[in-house]
């Protein structure tokens, strides 16, 4: 079929088919469509960003589990069609205006032909009540003329009317792109989102500039709110702790809900002592706030995150630098949780970060339940 990126015939198909079944069946991800769409895109050839990263994941001894064919069929895949769309839209936009100009401007010329043929017919004055054989034919070409300027109006303007519905489609478009890259329940971005920024701000290749520093957020004990109170009020706090993130982070920093009870916060153009000021922050506001019952005064708990800081150091790609992150959390939660922890070049040079003096209890309350 022509017009889609699967322009192959069937024994070019069958081919692929008899090429990805060995390499799909050596993953431990199920057989499913979106592996089949992996590897397919992998064999034939069509998709050069997904071989490299699926001979990047070979080429570290693993094999791709169900996370690692979902991660590279949304990265790789379902993004490739949607800049696709994104790219037609624009070039039938582009026709569209085209189309739609040159129709104004037949329709000017007729105007200014139609007037021409009037003035013309003025000055071709005859006898009252004699009418002469041009003069007939002048208005048969006049009221051709109307026709023909009616009709390039009527083409403008559902030249119009269309364009305005692909600027619908545009916007519409954009749209659904914005709510894929954002959290539903924090308006915080997600993975996806991060992504995508970062690709836009940086580059395919996204080369981290220098001075930027990573905190990796964690709510402590979260299993235990849930339990106590229960999973809608679980999302209450989960909320509250990102309004709390995005009342104190400012210009070019990047809030994220990176999974179900864990923000990620990318701050550019901030060394680590930077850093570690907006984690403490963070921690002391989050342990000072309390969950209040509604209509009452009764204050039930309190909710404690735990947070890693790293800082790039020079070459350090994304990956490296949450996973530097990522191990300073984990210090933190092993040395008793509500703490920040900063990482070094190595990992035994873990900081700890002092806590600030604890903040006195706050009398409003981050999150209410009934
Ligand atoms: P730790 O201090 O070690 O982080 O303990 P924890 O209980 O917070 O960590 P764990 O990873 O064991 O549990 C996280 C829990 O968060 C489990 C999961 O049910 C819950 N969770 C994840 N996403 C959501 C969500 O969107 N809403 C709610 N209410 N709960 C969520
Ligand atoms: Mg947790
Ligand atoms: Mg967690």
């Amino acid at each position: 079929m022509t017009g889609t990126k699967y322009a192959h015939t069937k024994e070019q198909s069958a081919e692929f088919l008899r090429q990805v079944l060995p390499l799909m069946s050596k993953q431990s991800a199920a057989l499913h469509p979106i592996s089949y769409a992996v590897w397919y895109e992998y064999v034939s050839g069509i998709n050069p960003d997904i071989r490299k990263a699926v001979d990047d994941v070979s080429a570290n001894g693993k094999t791709l589990d169900e996370d690692t064919v979902y991660a590279l069929y949304s990265q790789h895949v379902a993004e490739a069609d949607e800049a696709k769309v994104q790219r037609i839209s624009a070039s039938v936009q582009e026709v569209l205006t085209n189309l739609s100009l040159s129709a104004q401007q037949a329709g000017e010329q007729a105007n200014q032909y139609g007037s021409a043929l009037e003035q013309w017919g003025s000055q071709l004055v005859t006898p009252a009540g004699t009418e002469t054989k041009s003069s007939s034919g002048l208005q048969d070409i006049l009221q051709n003329t109307g026709l023909m300027k009616e009709s390039v109006d009527g083409l403008k303007s559902r030249l119009d009317a269309s364009q305005t519905q692909i600027e619908t489609l545009r916007i519409e478009l954009l749209r659904a792109r914005e709510e894929a890259m954002s959290d539903a329940l924090t308006g915080l971005l997600n993975r996806k989102g991060l992504e995508r920024t970062l690709k836009e701000q940086l580059g395919p290749d996204m080369t981290l500039p220098g001075n930027l520093s990573l905190l990796m957020l964690d709510i402590d004990h979260f299993k235990r709110v849930n339990d106590s109170f229960g999973h809608l009020f679980g999302d209450k706090v989960i909320r509250a702790v990102a309004q709390v993130i995005k009342g104190n982070i400012k210009g070019q920093d990047i809030g994220v809900r990176y999974g179900g009870e864990e923000f990620l916060i990318l701050l550019p153009l901030t060394p680590v002592d930077g850093a570690l000021v907006l984690a403490e922050k963070l921690r002391s506001l989050i342990a000072s706030s309390r969950i209040k019952r509604i209509n009452s005064d009764e204050m039930l708990e309190s909710v404690t995150i735990s947070i890693g800081v790293a800082s790039r150091q020079d070459g350090e790609v994304l990956e490296a630098l949450v996973g530097r992150a990522d191990e300073a959390l984990y210090v933190s939660k092993s040395n008793g949780r509500n703490r920040v922890t900063a990482a070094a070049a190595m990992a035994q040079d873990l900081v700890q970060v002092p806590a600030r003096q604890t903040l006195p209890r706050q009398t409003s309350c981050y999150a209410e339940m009934p």
